[in-house]
């Protein structure tokens, strides 16, 4: 039940909180909702009817700021003021992109003082944060006006690809549009929503998601199990999409008329390819496209078209065959291919996709709203209207703590659905020792140093106790955000502290990936090691517990007992460097059997714990 909350002061019903989703995209941006009525997603239209909001920003003379469609004619007549694919800037240093500083017909500077980049319009500096929270408030205003109410909550799509810096800058976007974003989802695991995939739990499959927008393509496989969604590869190239269509067709006509690039203004330019990209589109739905600007003819008929981005569409297919192999799949265990961007309307693009597949592709929803809807939907399952759905995310990362000797000691395991708890118990190695060094690591690799240090922090104020006495409870807790939370507490005396780490963005998928794809080439190392580690550890303790050992209990021993257990822990010591684990353990071995005898008469608990157990 909804609950309806009432203002008895102002006599105003408060309505219940609508979650909207947003796709932020580099050329266009669409914000949908669940329809209340049909359950269905739908995206917001504004008066013309239209759902699609383009992503440029115009700063007019006067100080006034247009986004969207009324924004667009802009481009030609007033480039130096009007901003756009702002996305492909967001989160992004001055180095990251000089190389493209000439694709961008606006101002990027870098001041020095920070390296995310700012944009210059007029005398004013705008980050691509800012830049992005104007779409997200025109967005957010069109929700506010055919809904007629306040929003203030939203979900928002980025890449696959998108790092931590990237989605932090999007929800800073957010934030600064005066929207608390929920979630950040990633867009293919939206537009697999929007066709209805993850809400049956038992289904297992691969959808493979092929986006083709105006500036950028990407292919994501995705692996769908329980409910839950796994990128298990993405690919892609960040200076690909519809606008190269366009391009291409302008240099074509420029060619048929002999008309040469240079003698031509930029707004001619523009105003050119604005006329291709109409032509485009038109060829979507029919054979050939007539028409003129100035003394220009503007004719294409599709096959000429199609025989022009032959190219184009041949490197998005390399992509996907690199995904593929990334995925360590096959084209026929990809179940089903999901279209979305809108280049992916062009024929000849959907054609070579679905003979790459070798099946028919998936484009029953608009490819430029599939995104969006697919949103609305995350966002309705975080409203708990759809109780029945999980909530979709893994970790995709194993988590642990370093334990003795380097090793990493795995908590939570990789692809666990997320919230998630787990703990184990430890204990310390050292008599009276009062304090605990607690490291947290995100990786695959069996040594903590071969993977990525989250976070440390010290369990202070454990009581005095002799070495392998303590009980220290390490709980790791995942929320739904990815953010964790560590806690340790010493049992015996409820000594407790704990953390709270965020790993979730704080990793490229590409270093995801790379991590893992290392984890499976280092596994045999990784073992050897891991038993080397381990020996080393053990000898180690058995080292030390031996010498406590006799240092406490002399008085109990005879001179033989003590000469023969120094002399076994000697060479022991000179063995703790070894290559060989059978060799350390050979030595550990004739220290245990001599020792074993009288140990067994004098031992007393405390130490007998501690060659025993896990240690930290
Ligand atoms: P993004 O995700 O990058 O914001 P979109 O998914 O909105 O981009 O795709 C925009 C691109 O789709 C533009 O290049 C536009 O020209 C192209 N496009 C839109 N409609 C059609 C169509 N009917 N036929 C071919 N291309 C189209
Ligand atoms: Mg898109």
């Amino acid at each position: 039940m909804p609950q309806i909350a009432i203002n008895i002061k102002e006599g105003t019903i408060k309505k219940e909180d609508i979650i909207v989703g947003i796709d932020l995209g580099t050329t266009n941006s669409l914000v949908a909702i669940i329809n209340k009525e049909t359950g269905n997603p739908i995206a917001l239209r504004d008066a013309e009817k239209t759902s699609i909001v383009p992503s440029i920003i115009h700063f007019t003379s006067t100080g006034e700021i247009i986004v969207g469609n009324a924004a667009k004619k802009y481009l030609i007549e007033d480039a130096e003021n009007t901003i756009y694919s702002v996305k492909r800037l967001m989160g992004k240093s001055y180095k990251d992109i000089a190389e493209f500083q000439n694709n961008f017909g606006y101002k990027i500077i870098d001041d020095n003082t920070e390296s995310l980049v700012k944009i210059k319009v007029g005398n004013k500096f705008y980050t691509p944060i800012e830049l992005s929270s104007f779409i997200l408030k025109e967005l957010k205003h069109r929700a506010e006006k055919v809904l007629n109410q306040l929003i203030s909550k939203a979900v928002i799509t980025v890449p696959a690809y998108f790092n931590d810096t990237q989605r932090q800058a999007t929800r800073d976007a957010g934030k600064l549009a005066g929207l608390d974003v929920l979630r950040i989802v990633n867009e293919p695991t939206a537009a697999s929503l929007a066709y209805g995939f993850g809400n049956n739990t038992e289904e297992e499959k691969i959808i493979a998601i092929y986006d083709l927008g105006g500036g950028t393509f990407d292919i994501s496989i995705l692996k769908l199990s329980n409910g839950i969604f796994e990128v298990l590869a993405t690919n892609g190239d960040t200076f690909l999409g519809g606008d190269d269509f366009d391009r291409i067709i302008v240099e074509y006509w420029l060619q048929k008329n002999s008309v040469d690039k240079i003698i031509l203004s930029k707004n001619e330019l523009q105003e050119l390819r604005l006329k291709a990209e109409e032509a485009k589109k038109h060829l979507t739905g029919n054979d050939s496209f007539t028409g003129s600007i100035k003394n220009i003819i503007c004719n294409i008929d599709r096959s000429a078209f199609e025989e022009l981005i032959k190219p184009l569409v041949g490197k998005t297919i390399q992509s996907c065959k690199n995904a593929l192999r990334d995925a360590k799949i096959t084209i026929k265990e990809i179940e089903t291919i999901i279209m979305v961007g809108g280049s992916t309307r062009t024929p000849f693009v959907k054609k070579s996709v679905g003979d790459f597949f070798q099946k028919e592709v998936n484009i029953s929803l608009d490819p430029d709203e599939v995104v969006a809807l697919g949103a609305a939907i995350q966002a309705d399952i975080l409203a708990g209207n759809q109780k029945d759905m999980l909530l979709l995310d893994v970790t995709p990362l194993s988590l642990g703590i370093e334990t003795m000797g380097g090793l990493m000691d795995v908590i939570i395991p990789r692809n666990s659905k997320i919230p998630t708890a787990a703990g184990r118990q430890y204990t310390t190695s050292v008599d009276g020792q009062s304090k605990l060094l607690i490291s947290v690591y995100q990786g695959e690799r069996d040594l903590v140093r071969d993977n990525r240090k989250l976070a440390e922090f010290i369990l202070n104020n454990i009581p005095g106790m002799p070495g392998g006495l303590p009980k220290i409870e390490i709980t790791f807790q995942l929320n739904a955000d990815g953010i964790l939370t560590v806690k340790a507490k010493e049992l015996r005396s409820n000594t407790e502290q704990s953390i709270e780490v965020k790993p979730q963005y704080g990793l490229t998928e590409e270093e995801m990936s790379l991590m893992l794809i290392d984890s499976i080439k280092h596994a045999k190392d990784d073992m050897a090691t891991r038993a080397l580690v381990e020996a080393r550890v053990e000898a180690e303790n058995m080292i030390t517990t031996c010498e406590i050992f006799i240092k406490k209990n002399s008085a109990l021993l005879n001179e033989e007992e003590i000469a023969g257990t120094n002399s076994r822990i000697e060479k022991l010591k000179t063995k703790l460097n070894s290559e060989d684990k059978d060799e350390i353990h050979q030595y550990i071995e004739d220290l245990n059997d001599f020792t074993r005898p009288f140990a067994e008469r004098v031992m007393d608990m405390a130490i007998n714990k501690a060659m025993k157990g896990k240690v930290i």
